[in-house]
């Protein structure tokens, strides 16, 4: 992975500065997007709390320039960390959807709040945004308007934000992976509904939090829904010889990984599985609840 210069103009009235954060679950480093060509321009995502990545922000913005608003795409510490502190700086107001918890399913909600399910990783539970943004609301910003869009699946809180003709994709669709689905903040059926939701939109190229710029959003949405349509499959699949325990199943869908990846594979099965348990195609025993052995619906445990 090639990582570009901190600070680029990716075309008039975008600027990109990549946070130093590079990691396997980062890439290169979270994308902070500077939008508008005026005096006061809007931010997307402040990234994680550093002061050297705001440093580059605030170096980046053209002499005589201002942030005017800052919008969060959900309330992951890579993300939002930096909202508060670049707020203090420039004024600038926060908006978001809304706290770490909000915008989850029921079923998330359930899971979490009466199982040991895990996940939560890198989630800013300090995250207060100043304004609240609603599903399809429209914020008029010197850059122009710029349509907030609810897209839970990475998680709950999640917006894509819609923009000239842009897509600011956060964490939900991205060019060099597929977004990590880890239960309760992740579910899979948030997922396919928020690309479907996308999907029902103009094609647009997408900027996402991570990584390149994506020439056609559609293209890349239908892919990573066929992607899962296929783990989806595996999944069955491997459950159609006998009941599995995640652990084994992860391993019969994505074969032998390094520790680190296989974690996430987990989360991402788990996902998976919650979903297929929603939809009556599995079941889980005891339930999910504990560490269960899932099953095909019709199969006798
Ligand atoms: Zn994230």
């Amino acid at each position: 992975m090639e990582r570009p210069e901190t600070v680029t103009m990716l075309m008039a009235g975008l600027i990109r500065v990549i946070a130093p954060n590079p990691s396997p679950m980062t890439y290169w480093g979270t994308n902070s997007y500077i939008l508008g060509t005026g005096e006061a321009r809007v931010l997307i995502d402040p990234g994680p709390q550093d002061s050297q990545h705001l440093q580059a922000v605030l170096s980046a913005l053209p002499q005589g320039t201002s942030i005017s608003h800052i919008l969060v795409t959900h309330a992951h510490k890579d993300h939002s960390g930096g909202a508060q502190e670049l707020s203090q700086v420039t004024g600038a107001p926060v908006m978001a959807f809304g706290d770490a918890l909000s915008g989850r399913s029921d079923i998330m909600t359930q899971l979490a709040a009466t199982t040991e399910i895990g996940g939560g990783e890198g989630v800013d539970m300090t995250f207060i945004p100043d304004v609240l943004l609603k599903d399809g609301q429209q914020i008029e910003t010197p850059a122009g308007p710029i349509t907030a869009l609810h897209t839970p699946g990475h998680m709950g809180n999640h917006l894509c934000f819609a923009w000239n003709n842009s897509l600011f994709s956060g964490d939900l669709i991205m060019g060099w992976s597929s977004s990590l689905i880890s239960p309760p903040d992740g579910d899979a059926a948030a997922f396919r509904d928020s690309c479907h939701k996308l999907l029902m939109r103009p094609d647009t190229p997408l900027y996402a939090g991570h990584g390149a710029l994506v020439e056609s959003g559609h293209a890349r949405i239908n892919a990573l829904l066929m992607h899962r349509a296929k783990r989806e499959q595996q999944i069955l699949q491997a459950l159609k010889h006998k009941p599995l325990d995640l652990k084994t199943l992860t391993k019969a869908v994505y074969g032998n990984l390094e520790s680190f990846t296989l974690k996430a594979a987990a989360r991402n099965t788990l996902a998976h599985l919650i979903d297929l348990k929603e939809q009556s195609k599995i079941k889980a025993v005891p339930d999910l609840h504990e560490i269960p052995v899932f099953s095909l619906a019709e199969n006798k445990v």
